[in-house]
C-alpha cells in the first residue's frame, strides 16, 4: 500500500479490462424480517421451501430472458444453468427430504445440502467442477436471501441514502464495492455503476464474464475492503492491471484522463525498438485491429479456444478458416501469427464440448492431451489454419506439451488432418508451460520449428500455485528464471526461435532480465505493449 497526498494505491487481481472513476458505493444485504423457523413444522417448512424455490426459478428465467435481451445468448446461459439445476429432480429431492425426513427448517436444509454439493465439487479433480462451487454459492444464497427477506441494497454512508439495486438516487458514477461479484450483480445495475471493486471472484467466473461482457471495469482480491475503503472514499479502479486508487491524487487522475474520456482500456502506443520484438497476445479475430494501432510486431498468440467458449459451439473449419485469414492478412508486413491450437479441457471446458464425446463424458484433460483424445477438434482446426496459409506462412502453436513423444504423435495427427491441402506455408511450435515438457526441450526443439515459453501455465506446474491467485508470487522466483534461461540455452543451441507469452512477458519489471536471457521477442496484451517497449528502451539506453 502506498499512501501520497491522500491518495491511497491497492493491488488486486484484474477481472474487466478499462479503468472507471467513481464514488464509492457499498453492496449491502439488510434482513427486513428474519425469516427462519424452529424446526418440528414440516409441513410449513415444506411449503416455505417450494414457494422459495418456485420464486427462485422465476426469477432466473427473468434474468436470463433479460440477458438474453441486452447482451445475447451466452449470457443467457448463466441463469438457464441456474434454472436447470434448481428444477433438477434429484436436487429438489434432497432439499425436501432434508426438510421431510431429516427435520431442518427450510433454511437449514438449503444451507446443508447446498454446502454438501460444495464440498463435493470443491473435492472434484476437475478446475472446471471445481469453479462450479461459486454457481451453487450463487444458487444458495439467492434462496437464503428470499426466505430470510434479504433485501440487497446499495449505501453510501456519508449521504446516508439507501438505494434498491439499480435505482440509484444520487444518480451519479459509482464504483460498487462488494464481497463477491456474484453473477446477477452486473445485470441488475443501472448505468450509474461504472465498475466493480470486490474482495472475491476469479477471471474464469461467470460473473466475471457478464462484466467483460457489458464492458464494465471490475478487479477483484482487495482483502478486507469494507475497512480498506472508506465510504466517503473516491475510487479509480483499473481493470487492465487491478490497481485501485483511493482519492486518487490530481497526477494519478492526469495519468489516466485520456483513458476516462475514451472509456475503454488505455492503450500507449510506442514504436517499436530494434532490440525486442514485441508482439501482441488476442483472443478473438478482431482483436487484430488493436493489435495493428499499438503497432505490435505480430501476434505471439492467438487463443483459439476463446472463441468456441464465447460462441458456445466449436466453430466450422470455414468458419475458422475465415478468422485466420483475416488476422493473417491484417499482419501482413507487420510480424508473425502464432496461432494456438485449442486449449480446451480443465477450466476452458463447457457441456457443449462434452457432449462431442462418444460415451458423453466431460473431457478431464487439457489442450494436446484432449486433442489427442478427441482427433476431432483438431481436424477442422488443422484443415483451416492450411488453408489460411496458402498465402501467407502461419505460426501453428500446441499447447500444454509435455514430452517429445506427444509432440510427434500429434504432428502426425495434424499432417493426416491436412494431407491433400498443400500445407507448405505453416510452421509447427510447442508452447513449453509444463516441466516435463522443458526437461526435454533440446529434444523437442530438434523437431519443433520454434518455441515459445507459456509462463501463466508454467508457474502454476511447476510451483503447485492457484494461476488466478498465487502465480504472480513465484514471477522472480530463481527456479522460474533457471528454466527460463535453460530454455533459451537449448534454443541457442539448435538454433530455433524462443519467444515469451505469459503474463509475465507484459510485466515491465521482467523485460530487461528477459532480454538478458536472450529472448528477442515476447508477446502480451495490446494494452502492455507500450510498456514493455519503454522497459526495453530504458534498458538500451
Ligand atoms: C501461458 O500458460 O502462459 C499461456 C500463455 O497460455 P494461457 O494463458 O492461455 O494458458
Ligand atoms: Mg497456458
Amino acid at each position: 500500500m502506498n499512501r501520497a497526498l491522500g491518495e491511497m494505491r491497492l493491488e488486486g487481481v484484474p477481472l474487466s479490462p478499462g479503468v472507471a472513476l467513481g464514488r464509492g458505493c457499498f453492496f449491502q444485504r439488510e434482513v427486513s424480517s428474519f425469516g427462519t423457523t424452529a424446526a418440528g413444522d414440516g409441513v410449513r417448512e415444506a411449503h416455505r421451501l417450494n414457494e422459495t424455490l418456485a420464486w427462485m426459478i422465476q426469477r432466473q428465467e427473468a434474468l436470463a430472458r433479460d440477458a438474453e435481451a441486452r447482451l445475447g445468448p451466452r449470457e443467457a446461459e448463466i441463469f438457464y444453468t441456474y434454472q436447470m439445476i434448481l428444477e433438477d429432480g434429484t436436487f429438489q429431492q434432497g432439499l425436501f427430504d432434508a426438510v421431510e425426513r431429516k427435520g431442518l427448517t427450510a433454511a437449514g436444509a438449503i444451507e446443508r445440502q447446498l454446502d454438501l454439493y460444495k464440498a463435493q465439487l470443491q473435492a472434484a479433480d476437475s478446475e472446471y467442477l471445481r469453479q462450479r462451487v461459486a454457481d451453487i454459492a450463487e444458487i444458495q444464497r439467492g434462496l437464503l436471501a428470499r426466505l430470510c427477506r434479504e433485501v440487497p441494497c446499495l449505501r453510501c454512508k456519508d449521504k446516508g441514502i439507501t438505494c434498491d439495486i439499480g435505482q440509484c438516487l444520487l444518480g451519479n458514477d459509482h464504483v460498487l464495492v462488494a464481497r463477491e461479484l456474484t453473477a446477477s450483480l452486473p445485470m441488475e445495475m443501472d448505468s450509474h455503476n461504472v465498475g466493480f471493486l470486490v474482495e472475491k471472484g476469479g477471471r474464469n467466473s461467470h460473473a466475471a464474464i457478464l462484466a467483460r461482457a457489458m464492458q464494465v471495469p471490475a478487479v477483484s482480491g482487495i482483502r478486507n475492503l469494507s475497512a480498506s475503503v472508506p465510504f466517503e472514499a473516491r475510487i479509480l479502479i483499473d481493470g487492465d492491471t487491478g490497481e485501485v486508487f483511493l482519492n486518487p491524487s490530481s497526477q494519478t487522475l492526469a495519468r489516466y484522463q485520456s483513458a476516462l474520456d475514451a472509456g475503454g482500456p488505455t492503450l500507449q502506443i510506442l514504436d517499436p525498438v530494434p532490440e525486442l520484438r514485441v508482439m501482441a497476445n488476442i483472443e478473438r479475430a478482431v482483436d487484430v485491429q488493436e493489435a495493428l494501432a499499438v503497432k505490435a510486431e505480430g501476434i505471439g498468440l492467438y487463443r483459439t479456444e476463446v472463441e468456441a467458449l464465447a460462441e458456445g459451439r466449436l466453430l466450422s473449419e470455414t468458419e475458422q478458416e475465415a478468422r485466420y485469414s483475416k488476422v493473417v492478412g491484417a499482419m501482413a508486413g507487420k510480424g508473425a501469427v502464432c496461432i494456438r491450437l485449442l486449449d480446451l479441457g480443465a477450466d476452458k471446458t463447457a457441456a457443449w464440448l462434452g457432449t462431442l464425446s462418444e460415451d458423453g463424458s466431460m473431457p478431464e484433460c487439457r489442450g494436446t492431451r484432449l486433442l489427442l483424445a478427441r482427433p476431432e477438434l483438431l481436424r477442422d482446426q488443422a484443415r483451416a489454419l492450411a488453408r489460411a496459409a496458402i498465402h501467407r506462412p502461419i505460426h501453428v502453436m500446441y499447447p500444454m506439451i509435455v514430452d517429445v513423444v506427444q509432440f510427434r504423435r500429434v504432428r502426425a495427427l495434424f499432417d493426416e488432418a491436412v494431407a491433400g491441402l498443400n500445407p507448405h506455408m505453416l510452421l509447427h511450435g510447442v508452447l513449453f508451460e509444463v516441466p516435463s515438457a522443458c526437461l526435454q526441450a533440446p529434444q523437442i526443439l530438434r523437431e519443433a520449428d520454434f518455441g515459445c515459453i507459456g509462463t501463466n501455465d508454467l508457474i502454476q506446474c511447476l510451483f503447485a500455485a492457484d494461476r488466478t491467485s498465487e502465480a504472480e508470487d513465484f514471477e522472480d522466483n530463481p527456479v522460474l528464471w533457471r528454466l527460463i534461461e535453460d530454455l533459451c540455452e537449448a534454443a541457442r543451441e539448435v538454433g530455433k526461435p524462443m519467444s515469451i507469452c505469459g503474463e509475465l512477458a507484459g510485466n515491465p519489471n521482467f523485460t530487461r532480465r528477459i532480454m538478458k536471457a536472450g529472448i528477442a521477442a515476447v508477446s502480451t496484451s495490446t494494452t502492455r505493449i507500450g510498456e514493455v517497449r519503454r522497459s526495453a528502451r530504458h534498458h538500451l539506453s
